[in-house]
């Protein structure tokens, strides 16, 4: 009966979950706010290291220029990709697909191995809110507990300034984070030099940031969790991606109970967990991981640390919770698992498929247009009957750097060939210059000679690709 009283007791407090509804909501349906509290240990040291690592791809890289290029852009309006100092120009949306489909690939790979491990260790969501946003609230608002104290509080002048402050920094932050979102598709001294101008100069683009900064503050700032559990794509579809044997963070139940207070606790044959609540008080999104995998858990391994910490104080094994799966913790045959082979499958494919239509879209493609007006000119010089065809020549480019081509006729024909420039530099993704063949009347058949015309890369003097261009003159 005492034990019983017990457990009514710790019933009460806030941290022992309702099992019908979400940790994040009450029982009309209101949200429920979650103080997480800090957490140290391996995990967390080794996530603040990949973090910072992932805050300064995300915020300082595509501020850096590296040969007077930002080290990392997409500029949708020019079809360019510039990574690490080398432009990709004229990118196709065939190789826009195909990166975007590795990625969902990819991710459906190391999902099905370990589980929601993007969701924890490198989704932006997670990695400014823990690294920046929490830091920024518990530096000015103090602990969980004081956090607590201070929104239950009535409206007094320090809670005015503390949140004030609070939402001033996040502005600020929010800004920046933005700016730079939006710096990845324009480029960053462009945006810099947009933003000392007047927002009307740039409407389009002041709005796209404004709206940006909205976003990333109300959610980082206030939305948080309820974005993982209510809004995100990948957080509905991820348990299809897993099964028994992918790694999740998980309670050892078979090792944790009966815990300390519950109705079949005795001191004989209690299990290692003391029932202490530091797991959930430590949960972002609010849960109680010893509930078994649940959709809120994001695989953040603040519950691991927690929990080890405990475990550490009584002296007991650390690895309560810890990252293990299904197989594992119920003691089960494994089965053959064949869908991480099928996604890295899919990821091989399209990974080549890219690499593939890549190799052949940096090869210049050349398009000959024939020119307005008649097909061929005709004169006569010094009693020969010269042709003279001209056209508009367009050379698709999508290297990475400019260089100079040279063009060959593979033709036995006495032909010669004139070009507006020569060799013809090719500094832009589409390149135009204009080309003049003359010959003599008569090499043609029936009025047309087909002639293989070979690009010769002028640097290395290589064959690069050929082009058949059809001749035409009089029929007679
Ligand atoms: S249950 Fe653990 S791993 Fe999952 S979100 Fe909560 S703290 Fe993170
Ligand atoms: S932190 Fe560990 S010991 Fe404490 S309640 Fe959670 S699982 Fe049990």
């Amino acid at each position: 009966m005492a034990k019983n009283h017990k457990v009514r007791k710790l019933a009460k407090n806030r941290y022992d979950l309702d099992p019908e509804r979400l940790a994040s909501t009450d029982e009309f349906g209101n949200r429920v706010y979650i103080y997480p509290e800090d957490v140290k240990g391996k995990w967390k040291s080794r996530r603040t290291k990949v973090y910072w690592g992932l805050i300064f791809v995300y915020l300082i890289l595509p501020w850096i220029y590296i040969n007077e290029k930002p080290a990392l852009m997409l500029n949708l309006a020019k079809r360019e990709f510039t990574f690490l100092g080398s432009t990709l120009h004229g990118l196709e949306p065939i190789l826009i697909f195909l990166m975007f489909i590795s990625g969902l690939f990819f991710i459906a790979f190391i999902t099905s191995v370990y589980g929601r491990i993007w969701c924890g260790w490198a989704c932006p969501q997670t990695v400014f809110i823990q690294s920046i946003f929490l830091k920024i609230e518990a530096l000015i608002e103090g602990r969980a507990s004081q956090r607590i104290k201070l929104d239950q509080s009535k409206l007094s002048l320090e809670k005015v300034l503390k949140r004030s402050l609070k939402w001033f920094i996040y502005t600020v932050i929010s800004l920046h984070i933005s700016h730079t979102f939006i710096g990845y598709f324009v480029g960053p001294r462009e945006l810099f030099a947009i933003t000392m101008n007047a927002p009307s100069e740039n409407l389009g683009i002041f709005i796209a940031t404004m709206i940006c900064t909205a976003i990333i503050l109300l959610d980082f700032g206030w939305f948080r969790e309820q974005f993982c559990i209510i809004a995100c794509p990948y957080g509905r579809i991820q348990s299809v991606m897993m099964d028994s044997s992918s790694k999740v963070v998980a309670y050892d139940y078979n090792r944790g109970e009966p815990r300390t207070g519950s109705d079949s606790y005795t001191k004989e044959s209690g299990g290692d967990c003391i029932n202490c609540y530091h797991c959930v008080k430590v949960c972002p999104t609010g849960i109680d991981i010893r509930r078994g995998t649940q959709l809120e858990c994001i695989a953040c391994t603040q519950c691991i640390d927690a929990c080890d910490a405990i475990m550490e104080r009584v002296k007991k094994p650390s690895g309560l919770i810890r990252y293990t799966n299904e197989i594992e913790l119920q003691n089960i045959e494994a089965k053959k698992n064949w869908r991480p082979y099928i996604y890295l499958l899919f990821l091989t494919g399209f990974l080549f498929a890219f690499f593939y239509f890549l190799d052949s879209s940096t090869k210049p493609n050349l398009v000959f247009l024939r020119g307005r007006g008649a097909p061929f000119l005709s004169s006569v010089v010094d009693g020969q009957h010269l042709i003279t065809n001209k056209f508009t020549l367009k050379i698709k480019h999508q290297g990475t750097e400019d260089f100079p081509i040279n063009l060959k006729i593979l033709d036995k024909a006495a032909i010669t060939l004139t070009l507006s420039q020569s060799p013809i530099l090719l500094d832009e993704p589409e390149k135009k210059v204009f080309a003049f063949f003359k010959f003599d009347q008569s090499i043609l058949i029936n009025g047309t000679k087909k002639i293989l015309i070979e690009v010769i890369d002028a640097r290395t003097a290589q064959s690069i690709s050929q082009r058949e261009v059809t001749l035409v003159g009089p029929m007679d």
